[in-house]
């Protein structure tokens, strides 16, 4: 195979090593499910609290505040609509941020046809969460109040403490998605004053499809998934013991070896972005220079379609991601970027990249030099570039 670059972390990322082995034993010889009442099933009872209390270590949580889930998706629908309708009798108004992901927006929409009423908190240009209009539209009749911890897509890493402190003085549940940040961040749940959190195994080399949520003790969250009497008969569905304990080691491993990996990580993205401002013209980068995660890179090239780039970065062996969804066939531009003022040309020709621990510095280089002329072939072809390039730029 030619060279392969993956620069798509923030997708997803390859399962470590540790975190396999961790888990083949419960795939064949400890396979009771936990819910039996015999040997097999304590045997698997024994390893679901053991990476209960991993986890609930690392966050500092109590065992019994940590509630396992099919992933991050699952975690947000949970934590949203579980709390929206288990407060309904106190109010219907909830606030999310505008650049939350689909599993946030699309729930707040089910829930706004279901008679609850939306807001959006502001963000500024660079995804930031404006905290006086927050406190401006959090009111009596509030009931919960979400804002993701790192956005996904500009890498922005957003005042939390501070949204839960106003969720608190209005009486509402407070709610952040970690999804992107866990793992990669130092997390203190008790610190950081949130009610609910919700977590994903597969962004930091743990396995696809588990995940968990953070339920503070004495917080209202109703069943979605209703069934048998797993997670203390809040979420039903037969436990998946092997992909918890591969959740629970990864997360071990990503938490010991945080403050490395971060600064490994973001010297790469640095270098990343130097370069890329320097030697590519027409270019912006999307979301805070500091303030972002340490994996995050995304900018906007100007006159040309993000999916153009990405496809030819993907024939050259690099594997990126681009900000617009595509759908149905039809190219909506990114969300978040249009949230953070963007015009619609700019958010169409976006590319986020996201390192990871195994990328190095040479395949950065290399990454730069195919961007360019990749960059460079486009824009020859792009009648937008001539028409305006000619007379703004060239
Ligand atoms: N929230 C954020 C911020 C994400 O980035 C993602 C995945 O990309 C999710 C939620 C969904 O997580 P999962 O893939 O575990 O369902």
């Amino acid at each position: 195979m030619e060279r392969q670059i993956y620069f798509d972390h923030a997708a997803t990322t390859p399962l470590c090593k540790e975190a396999l082995d961790k888990m083949l034993p419960y795939f064949t010889d400890v396979f009771g499910n936990p819910n039996s009442q015999h040997a097999f099933g304590r045997e698997s009872v024994k390893a679901v609290d053991e990476a209960r209390d991993i986890i609930a270590k690392i966050i500092n949580a109590k065992p019994n505040e940590v509630y396992f889930t099919s992933g991050g998706t699952e975690g947000d629908n949970w934590a949203l609509r579980g709390v929206a309708h288990a407060y309904k009798d106190k109010g219907n108004h909830i606030i999310i941020s505008p650049i939350e992901h689909a599993a946030m927006l699309s729930t707040a929409k089910a829930l706004a046809k279901e008679g609850f009423k939306i807001s959006y908190m502001k963000v500024d240009n660079e995804g930031v969460v404006d905290l006086d209009h927050l406190r401006s539209i959090a009111k009596e009749g509030t009931i919960f109040i979400g804002c993701m911890m790192a956005n996904n897509e500009v890498g922005t890493i957003e005042p939390i403490k501070e949204i839960a402190k106003i969720a608190k003085d209005c009486g509402a549940v407070s709610f952040t998605d970690a999804v992107q940040a866990a793992g990669v961040l130092k997390i203190d749940v008790k610190e950081l004053g949130v009610d609910l959190m919700s977590m994903s195994a597969h962004k930091i080399y743990g396995p696809k499809g588990v995940g968990a949520l953070y339920i503070r003790n004495g917080v209202k969250v109703q069943s979605i998934l209703t069934g048998g009497h797993q997670e203390r008969m809040k979420r039903g569905g037969t436990t998946n013991v092997a992909g918890i304990v591969g959740f629970a080691e990864a997360f071990k491993i990503a938490d010991r070896d945080l403050e490395k990996n971060f600064n490994y990580v973001s010297g790469l993205r640095d270098r990343f972005i130097d370069r890329v401002l320097a030697e590519v013209p027409f270019v912006k980068l999307n979301g805070p220079r500091e303030n972002r995660l340490p994996a995050n890179a995304d900018f906007s090239f100007e006159f040309i379609e993000g999916e153009s780039i990405l496809f030819s970065l993907d024939l050259a062996g690099i594997a990126v991601s681009s900000g617009s969804a595509c759908s149905s066939g039809s190219l909506e531009p990114s969300h978040v970027l249009l949230a953070l003022g963007l015009p619609e040309a700019l958010a169409h020709g976006s590319i986020r990249f996201s390192f990871g621990k195994h990328n190095t510095i040479e395949e950065v280089d290399y990454a730069v030099e195919k961007i360019k002329e990749a960059v460079q072939k486009l824009r020859e072809m792009s009648p937008l570039f001539k028409a305006e390039g000619e007379i703004k730029y060239v």
